[in-house]
């Protein structure tokens, strides 16, 4: 019973161990919370990246459209001039009607700023803005273009300021040529940079965002936010006019600029027609705003549950620390139980007064004493005494002066019978019985005459007695059981008629039963 106890107490921190096992779950389940939550938030951020840099894609294809269609309009419409213009001279009555064209075009068209026509001099003969007539565009890069290569292509300048207005322009050109490559002038068509740049305003692309019409040689043509000095930078030199110019016509890069050291995602879309191309671009903050939030939320979820989870295993920890302390006070209550018990046994088989064996213990002792020393045919000895005259003791010292007269007694006897397997009993009363294994009658009787001995020499006071002290008289028996007696009681008969004849025999002496 106690071991099976033990057992079962030892579990808590046993092979099982459930404060390990639990806290390696609360670290796991909070692991793959947090890894979780790291791989969502980072696949939801390249979604939003990929969401920004395909807005900006589709923008700049767009908005390249959009330039295209522009540029494509001034195209037709100077070559529509030139040819008017070839086919019907340079009369005045052509000129006139040209001019008149020209006006018409600008005010239905709407896209175009001002058309122009100058001859091989640079001097104008068409103006749809009447003040410039008299000026000269001899010096204008787009002029020198013309005059020195004999194609009709459209040129398209950079942006100049109108020699007028001071506003910026962008110059879209075409040479005018007789058949035979001779330069007899230029047709030109302009663009308002501010109509472009309103237009990229107004896009939603936040405070930093960007968007630029530039050609593939890196010139600016419109900007979203500009001032003087932009019309005269070249992007030539950016990743994305390299990728562009390695014939990559569309796509993406994100790239932190120099100039002002903001992280954007570009969009790019480069006209296959004209060298021309739209870049778009937002600032990657701006794109990951919604992201971040989510991210935040995501995270403060994470956190929260790993927090729940923490303190639940806490508590579980708590709750497994009460119950092993249960288990210990549980152990604790078996130990005394135990010790209880134990004590309990002592008792049963103990008497009280003297602590000496107890009949019932004497009665179980003898019989299996009996029996050993029979089966393998040993002597065995058995001596009952008794205290001489006692009842006159307690009539005189009164009852506990008898009883520590019994204790004393008892002392003495159990000083002087030491052997192993030697047993000292209360008979009942003032008697007391030895058991003596593997004892001849001799030795016993000597053993007998020790203890006799002992007790007088105590010296307890006894005037009612013949001997005026305390005394015992001892039958003694001895022999091989199984020979001499069947069985304990008469072993036990046999002393008790020799204590008898002790007592006949004048008191506080020792008789062996003769049998
Ligand atoms: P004898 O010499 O013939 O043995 O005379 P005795 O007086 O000793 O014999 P008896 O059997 O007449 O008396 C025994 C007495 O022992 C009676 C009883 O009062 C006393 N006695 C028995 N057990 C106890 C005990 O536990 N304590 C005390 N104080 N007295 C006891
Ligand atoms: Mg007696
Ligand atoms: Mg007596």
């Amino acid at each position: 019973m106690h071991d099976s106890g033990r057992r079962q107490f030892d579990l808590p921190s046993g092979a099982g161990n459930p404060r390990g096992l639990l806290i390696a779950a609360v670290i796991f389940v909070c692991g793959v919370l947090l890894l979780s939550t790291a791989l969502h938030v980072r696949w939801d951020k390249a979604q939003a990246m990929a969401k920004s840099t395909e807005a900006m894609q589709t923008l700049a294809a767009a908005l390249n459209s959009q330039a295209e269609s522009t540029i494509r309009v001034a195209d037709t419409v100077l070559t529509a001039l030139i040819s008017m213009h070839r086919s019907g001279g340079h009369g005045e009555a052509n000129i006139r009607e040209l001019n008149q064209v020209a006006r018409t075009q600008i005010r239905e068209l709407g896209e175009l700023d001002g058309l122009y026509m100058s001859d091989a001099n640079g001097q104008y003969f068409l103006a749809t803005n009447a003040e410039t007539h008299a000026l000269n565009n001899a010096d204008r890069v787009y002029f020198q273009h013309h005059r020195q290569r004999a194609d009709s292509e459209l040129y398209i300048g950079q942006p100049v300021r109108g020699k007028t207005t001071g506003q910026w322009v962008i110059t879209l050109s075409k040479g005018i040529y007789e058949d035979d490559g001779t330069f007899r002038g230029v047709a030109l068509a302009t663009l308002s940079v501010e109509r472009f740049r309103s237009l990229y305003r107004s896009l939603p692309l936040g405070e930093q965002g960007i968007v630029v019409l530039a050609k593939r040689d890196g010139t600016i043509l419109a900007r979203s936010e500009s001032d003087a000095q932009t019309y005269l930078t070249n992007i030539s030199q950016s990743p994305m006019l390299q990728a562009i110019n390695q014939g990559i016509d569309k796509g993406s890069v994100t790239l932190t600029a120099i100039v002002d050291g903001v992280r954007r995602i570009y969009g790019f879309d480069a006209s296959p027609k004209y060298p021309v191309l739209v870049a778009v671009a937002m600032p990657e903050r701006e794109a990951l705003a919604a992201w971040k939030r989510r991210a935040w939320s995501m995270w403060g979820f994470a956190l929260a549950a790993v927090l729940g989870v923490g303190i639940m295993g806490l508590l579980v920890l708590r709750a497994l620390g009460r119950q092993s302390a249960m288990a210990v006070e549980l152990h604790a209550a078996h130990q005394s139980l135990a010790t209880a018990n134990t004590t309990l046994k002592t008792l049963a088989t103990e008497d009280g007064l003297t602590g000496l064996a107890n009949r019932r213990h004497l009665d179980g002792y003898l019989a299996s004493v009996f029996q050993r020393a029979g089966s393998e045919g040993t002597p065995l000895a058995f001596a009952l005494v008794d205290v001489d005259f006692f009842k006159g003791y307690n009539d005189a010292y009164g009852h506990q002066r008898g009883d520590q007269a019994l204790i004393e007694v008892s002392k003495a006897m159990r000083a002087r019978v030491r052997r192993e397997g030697d047993l000292v009993a209360r008979y009942g009363g003032e008697e007391m019985a030895i058991v003596l294994p593997d004892v001849s009658a001799e030795q016993a009787l000597a053993m007998a005459e020790q203890v006799r001995e002992a007790v007088q020499r105590l010296g307890i006071e006894h005037r009612q007695s013949a001997y005026d002290q305390i005394t015992v008289s001892i039958g003694v028996v001895a022999g091989v059981p199984g020979e001499a007696f069947s069985d304990p009681e008469a072993m036990v008969a046999a002393a008790d008629q020799a204590l008898y004849a002790a007592k006949g025999g004048g008191r506080n002496r020792v008789v062996l039963a003769s049998h």
